[in-house]
């Protein structure tokens, strides 16, 4: 498997800001957004196994984290890792994806305690699908997917509500629309859920360099808020407290 770094930090996104974590870092991705911050050029990977992963996530178990981020990249790109780490791993899960590949979720599901999961601009029917399958799992009174022995399984540990499992978050871009904002938003609502629907403001990295202004921010937030009740403006706060 394709890692790029494990190390233990403080989750700086989204409805979890601050929680410490252990942060499982997959090399690669699918996709090239010009603010990406974990670009490939930079070809820090390393090819691991199983054990070597496990080892290196060992020592930092001490530290009490409250999940272990499993990010990149993208890590669904290596779907098969992940399964074959899931099952010796006593801490929460914490999924960071791109929601562009569906089809991967499915076998995931038994593992996963929390999503955070990204709209990606030309890719709402994956994204609707996607949370579509988390919401129909969360709401099914068994596992897709039997036979975990996972302290990770629902069974075991399971998520208290759907607003506590998943949400979603949108990189907000200087000029971003409002209109696609609004049908992202009516996606999620479409299925009949109300989950945590967070803007981020991008944070000026590579090709991007300007940050989004207030009209932006407030334009997109009233899109939002046109179809979800609980929307909320959320910058990457781990960058200007300086951690990783
Ligand atoms: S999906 Fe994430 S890792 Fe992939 S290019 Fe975009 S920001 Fe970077």
């Amino acid at each position: 498997m394709w890692v790029k770094d494990i190390f233990y930090s403080f989750q700086g996104e989204g409805p979890y800001i601050g929680v410490p974590q252990i942060f499982l870092r997959f090399y690669g991705c699918n996709i090239h957004c010009a603010y990406c911050d974990e670009p490939d050029f930079s070809h820090q990977k390393k090819n691991y196994t199983r054990d070597q992963v496990l080892a290196e996530l060992a020592p930092l178990m001490a530290k009490k984290p409250h999940s272990i981020s499993i990010t990149g990249g993208e890590p669904m790109l290596q779907t098969d890792a992940i399964l074959e780490i899931a099952p010796h791993i006593e801490v929460p899960l914490y999924l960071e994806t791109n929601a562009t590949m569906p089809e991967k979720l499915d076998v995931l599901l038994p593992y996963i305690r929390y999503y955070s999961v990204d709209y990606k601009p030309g890719f709402l029917k994956e994204f609707t699908a996607f949370i579509a399958k988390i919401a129909a799992y969360h709401a099914s009174p068994f596992p897709l997917e039997s036979g975990s022995s996972a302290t990770n399984d629902r069974h075991l540990n399971p998520p208290k509500t759907l607003q506590e499992t998943l949400f979603v978050k949108l990189v907000l871009t200087p000029g971003f629309s409002p209109e696609e904002t609004a049908s992202v938003a009516k996606a999620v609502a479409d299925l009949g859920i109300q989950i945590p629907f967070i803007i981020q403001p991008v944070t000026p990295f590579g090709t991007v360099q300007q940050k989004a202004s207030m009209q932006d921010i407030e334009q997109n937030f009233a899109a939002a808020q046109t179809w979800l009740s609980d929307v909320r403006i959320i910058g990457q706060t781990h960058k200007f407290i300086g951690v990783r």
